[in-house]
């Protein structure tokens, strides 16, 4: 370029100075025209870079507000403040919601005493005492495979029975603890560690008592009312210390013994009104025969009932640390 301009100057006539004049000055102004150039384009840079920021702030604010619950972008809108408060009233609303669901089972009707024991639950009123009644009984459980296909039979005739529950075996088997409360059956103690009570002194008997009626609080929300002593053993020290109703039984089904459907049927040929019947939910073969029983005993007319309802229909008033053997 700068050559062409020469050649060109060179073929005009004109003094040397006037010639250095005019290329001083042009190329002065074609510096202020790179410099105006370069202005340009730092302000376009510095523009373009400051676009950006404003783009990084604003998806990163779009981020934070959806994290809070896919309510953001509705809030956005909003002054800041207000939009934050709302969502924090949302999560806190979706909190006690949570919490409500997660209660394990429903709380017993309200009773008159401090510490509910679960004796409204386990009593019901609309039964028929003109009616003969037998209280099936299962101990040693709960044990999910047994214990829930005797729960399924028993349902099925609208029919209750007792679980006489080792405690220490209830936090492996929460649910099944409250399908049998909320089917209406009793849940009763058989001691935390199917200990035989006349071997220990008063504080011992009372530990046992006191874990099972901590465990089944927990899951169900109330104490046992009645005590199954493993292996029957009941002396002074025991009926002293006991507080609650000790329940034997008069029939004894030896499914322990047999492990066999048809001796354990056989066992319960003899069974008559006011019978308290010994099973236990540990065998297959139990809830093999348990699945004759329950239909056969409804049809002959009996009302299969929990050891709390055959005391109150037979007008049994049962006493802490006493043992009963039937509702006779
Ligand atoms: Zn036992």
């Amino acid at each position: 370029m700068e050559d062409k301009r020469r050649k060109r100057m060179g073929g005009q006539s004109g003094g040397s100075f006037q010639k250095r004049d005019s290329l001083r000055e042009r190329s002065k102004i074609s510096l202020e025209r790179r410099k105006k150039q370069i202005r340009g384009k730092i302000i376009l840079i510095n523009s373009a870079l400051a676009l950006v920021i404003i783009m990084f702030v604003l998806v990163g604010k779009v981020v934070s507000l959806n994290r809070h619950g896919g309510e953001g972008i509705e809030v956005a809108g909003r002054s800041g403040k207000q939009a934050e408060a709302e969502s924090e009233k949302k999560d806190s609303k979706k909190d006690s919601s949570k919490k409500s669901e997660s209660t394990p089972t429903p709380e017993p009707t309200p009773v008159a005493t401090e510490t509910p024991d679960g004796s409204v639950q386990w009593i019901r009123k609309d039964l028929d005492d003109s009616k003969p009644m037998v209280a099936l009984t299962f101990d040693d459980g709960p044990y999910a495979p047994v214990t829930e296909r005797i729960l399924n039979v028993l349902k099925k005739y609208n029919s209750s029975a007792t679980f006489f529950c080792v405690g220490n075996r209830v936090p492996n088997y929460i649910s099944v603890i409250e399908k049998a409360y909320e089917q209406g059956c009793q849940l009763a103690s058989h001691t935390y560690e199917h200990a035989i009570l006349t071997k220990l002194k008063k504080k011992k008997i009372n530990w046992q008592m006191d874990q099972v009626d901590k465990v089944m609080e927990d899951v169900i929300g109330c104490k046992t009312t009645a005590l199954r002593p493993p292996g029957g053993a009941v002396n002074d020290t025991v009926k002293n210390t006991v507080k609650v109703p000790m329940v034997c039984w008069n029939v004894d089904s030896e499914d322990w013994k047999s492990r066999n459907k048809k001796k354990i049927l056989e066992r319960c040929t003899s069974i008559g009104d006011g019978d308290i019947v010994l099973m236990h939910d540990l065998y297959p073969t139990t809830a093999d025969a348990v699945e004759k029983l329950v239909p056969r005993l409804v049809k002959e007319g009996y009302q299969l009932v929990t050891v709390d309802e055959l005391f109150y229909y037979k007008g049994i008033e049962a006493k802490g640390g006493t043992v009963y053997f039937s509702g006779k």
